[in-house]
């Protein structure tokens, strides 16, 4: 069983993005945290960080399963790998990766960490789907797409090999340790990924709208009420003239409801029966928009916000549609975004079923979050 140690690199600057983007939550986790997850689950076995005066505080404090050192970076990302080999005591395997590539995915580390174990090597390396042309003064050159690849991470080596090829080599003109392994003479092997966006690097604005779309989540919801005389309706945190109305521990406000467990589901954090159980007496007549606002507010604590929510209620009567925009704008305010990225629709079922008798109302919801 070979021993592997992943150096991640958490020194680097953020000139390009204007904030920073290791220390930046995406969806909840830093680009650290995520790259630390894939390194785990990918098979890292004890971590090595190289961290900047800006990263450091974070890195510090962050929960690392394994056995794990921190070590300042250098002034360029190959003195910071340089330090992060020196600090290794005893390796067989060593996967040098970039914070900023968090989007890499664990079985890409996997192959990676296997392809050195069974080759001395696995840099993980992306396809060229664009045309590449070379211009030199005067002259254009079209490459052959089929013979390029983009360099990425992990790259992975035999640590003896990479360790030497990193004293030996001239750490001042390369960007990446590949270069340094083909300068010590030896022949990489390469992990090729399809996808250049799952594992691209956070540099620019747009990479990081790509790495917020990775993240998106979707969740749905759905509801019931019994429709009972004595009752207010309350739906989408409006009332409604009507002669009948929900019943319901709280409000029972079946549209809000179908939102709030479609919310939950996105965010991974239960359903509405588990935050605000039917026998609490707190809720015992509830606001729904209360509990819709108190939804929202722990799925901005864990770092989502709400992208866009559509929902559909089901009755027979009343009438839904003259509510509608009332109901958005209301809901939308809870939420946190503009009325227009909540829909709110209504259907009936031609008289069938229970909600086509005026038994019930229903309500369906899909959210998703960012
Ligand atoms: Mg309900």
């Amino acid at each position: 069983m070979s021993r592997v140690v992943a150096v991640l690199l958490c020194a680097g600057g953020s000139v390009r993005m204007g904030f920073d983007k290791l220390l930046t939550p995406i969806a909840g986790k830093t680009a650290i945290e995520r790259s630390l997850d894939a390194l785990l689950l990918g098979g890292a076995q004890e971590i090595v960080f190289t961290v900047s005066p800006t990263t450091r505080a974070f890195v510090e404090a962050l929960h690392c399963p394994v056995p794990s050192r921190i070590v300042s970076g250098g002034e360029t990302r190959a003195e910071s790998v340089y330090r992060a080999l020196c600090a290794i005591d005893s390796a067989d395997i060593v996967a040098i990766h970039d914070a900023a590539r968090c989007m890499v995915s664990p079985e890409t580390v996997r192959q990676s960490i296997e392809s050195a174990r069974q080759f001395g090597s696995g840099v993980v390396a992306g396809r060229v789907t664009d045309t590449i042309m070379q211009i030199r003064g005067e002259d254009i050159l079209p490459l052959d797409r089929s013979k390029l690849i983009r360099m990425q991470t992990p790259q992975t080596f035999r640590f003896d090999r990479i360790k030497a090829a990193y004293e030996a080599g001239d750490r001042s003109k390369v960007t990446d340790d590949c270069a340094l392994y083909l300068a010590a003479g030896y022949q990489p092997e390469f992990v090729l990924t399809d996808g250049e966006a799952a594992n691209q690097k956070l540099t620019t604005a747009e990479d990081w709208q790509q790495a917020l779309a990775t993240y998106a989540r979707f969740g749905t919801g759905f509801d019931t009420h019994r429709l009972v005389e004595g009752r207010k309706l309350i739906l989408g945190g409006i009332e409604i003239p009507f002669a009948k109305g929900l019943l319901g521990h709280s409000d029972a406000d079946v549209l809000t409801h179908a939102i709030i467990d479609a919310l939950l589901g996105a965010a991974g954090l239960g359903d509405i029966g588990r935050l605000f159980p039917d026998s609490d007496a707190a809720y015992a007549g509830a606001d729904s928009l209360e509990l819709l606002r108190e939804v929202v507010r722990r799925i901005e604590d864990s770092g989502l916000r709400v992208a866009y929510v559509d929902a559909t209620v089901i009755c027979e009567r009343p009438k839904i549609k003259p509510h509608a925009a009332q109901m958005q704008r209301r809901l939308a305010d809870a939420m946190h975004v503009l009325p227009e990225f909540v829909s709110v629709k209504a259907t009936t079922t031609e008289g069938m079923n229970d909600e086509g008798k005026g038994l019930c109302i229903s309500a369906s919801a899909i959210a998703s979050l960012i």
